[in-house]
């Protein structure tokens, strides 16, 4: 047998350092997921459903009908959670003028639940859209029952508020639940949104869009019930901006422009939101899988975590493994004698409820770390087969973890620990040609922020 360098790396790597440890056990998540649960999720994706359609642009007067009467209720179960927890509930809106999908001016309405962290200005944003269509996405008045598009992934958010404000164990970073409107005429509500929270002040450290969750079966009987896909990539929104040329990109992405051509093209901040997310997932609900997919989303399509993308911040979106197109976007009708549509009893709670706690188990443990650390490197001053690193301290960190990985493999898959006071670290045999680096703060309860990738550099 040939021993290729690669073999030797292999073999120098687990003597510097251990196998990337697991998310910590953690006391306080049994009972948070336990609060998920799947009739719960049925009767208020009924609820939606039964308002007929929620087209933006649809009835807003009715108290039974059309859009206006689904926010309501929504902003209604909120408060009734805020009632004896410290959940903010409020309204954000906005006119949005006519566009592409907008035949007349058209009030567009967030509906936010607010859970305050220790920490204000560290936002982690979790969306789905409450807004709906059939075939004819100008139709306002025509049945949309929206069920599985996106009733599903709003209801999973309203039930991650509801469970997360009753966490005996507080959060550090502020969690913000959003359901969005204007998603089907253009990412509208999500678009405002993202506008009005990457202001001066505070960071979105992190955004999940949840949409389509709801069923684990395709239409030729393709059956996952413990699968969910993950999209999660932030290099897609660098190259469409070299390809479309014109306009100066966001500040953000100018910078990760740098990153990606310092060899971190898989490590912009969304790519490291799915590592952690997919980790979470799989450490605190045993038997499921999180099939993270390097893309910003499915071939030609999109979600409302693309305009926080593109302002260079952390986003990614979850999504049902099987997309039945016979039922989405369609207008409720019989085929072949059969019902067809986005209906109610094509979702799967008890799969929902399953994709709602990866959600929950992501969030709560990022939301317990520190904030990632600033101001990674490797220290490239040298020419050395070892590997030095610096970072910048973290307030509140308890400790600092070291990953690392082949530079073709999809997660972290080695790391050493150090202690708060570390500003810097030597991985010894393990060489920064061969591996890809990323830096975490751990907090004093052994969560990990969400890496950050060390480019190398030449010298201080
Ligand atoms: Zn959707």
């Amino acid at each position: 047998m040939r021993v290729t360098a690669w073999m030797l790396a292999g073999l120098l790597a687990p003597a510097a350092a251990q196998t990337l440890p697991p998310p910590p056990p953690e006391p306080a998540m049994g009972a948070l997921l336990r609060q998920i649960k799947p009739e719960a999720m049925k009767t208020q994706i009924a609820a939606l459903a039964a308002f007929g359609t929620r087209h933006t642009a649809s009835e807003t007067t009715s108290e039974t009908r059309g859009i206006g009467a689904a926010r309501r209720w929504i902003e209604a179960q909120w408060r009734a959670c805020a009632k004896d927890t410290p959940l903010q509930v409020g309204t954000r809106s906005h006119i949005e003028p006519v566009g592409r999908r907008i035949a007349a001016p058209t009030e567009i309405v967030n509906v936010v639940a607010t859970l305050p962290g220790k920490d204000p200005k560290r936002l982690i944003v979790v969306s789905g859209h409450y807004d709906s269509r059939n075939a004819d996405v100008m139709d306002a008045s025509g049945d949309a029952p929206g069920a599985n598009d996106d009733a599903s992934g709003t209801v999973a958010v309203m039930q991650l508020a509801c469970a997360m404000a009753r966490s005996k164990k507080p959060f550090d970073a502020t969690i913000l639940f959003a359901a969005v409107a204007g998603e089907e005429q253009g990412l509208l509500g999500a678009a405002q949104l993202a506008k009005e929270l990457d202001v001066d002040g505070q960071l979105v450290e992190a955004m999940i869009t949840n949409d389509i969750i709801g069923s684990s079966r395709g239409a030729k009987g393709e059956y996952a019930p413990l699968r969910v896909r993950l999209f999660a990539d932030g290099l897609d929104p660098l190259l469409r901006l070299a390809l479309r040329g014109a306009t100066p990109p966001h500040p953000r992405l100018a910078a990760q422009q740098q990153l990606a051509a310092a060899g971190g093209a898989d490590d912009l901040p969304a790519a490291q939101l799915g590592r952690h997310l997919a980790s979470a997932a799989e450490r605190y609900l045993p038997g499921f899988q999180v099939d993270l997919i390097a893309r910003r989303d499915r071939t030609l399509r999109g979600g409302d975590h693309l305009p926080f993308l593109e302002r260079g911040l952390a986003a990614v979106r979850f999504t049902e493994p099987f997309e039945n197109y016979a039922n989405q976007h369609q207008n409720v009708r019989l085929v072949d004698g059969k019902p067809a549509g986005d209906l109610l009893e094509f979702v799967d709670f008890e799969y929902l409820a399953r994709v709602t706690k990866a959600n929950l188990a992501g969030l709560a443990t990022l939301a317990w770390a520190p904030a990632p650390p600033a101001g990674v490197q490797i220290d490239a001053s040298e020419l050395s087969n070892d590997t030095r690193l610096r970072w910048q301290a973290v307030n509140g960190a308890a400790g600092y973890r070291v990953v690392w990985r082949r530079s073709e493999a999809a997660r972290w898959e080695f790391a050493k620990d150090f202690g708060a006071e570390a500003r810097d670290a030597l991985i010894a045999g393990v060489s920064r040609d061969d591996w890809v680096f990323g830096v975490q703060a751990l907090g004093a309860d052994g969560h990990a922020s969400l890496a950050v990738y060390a480019p190398p550099v030449s010298g201080r």
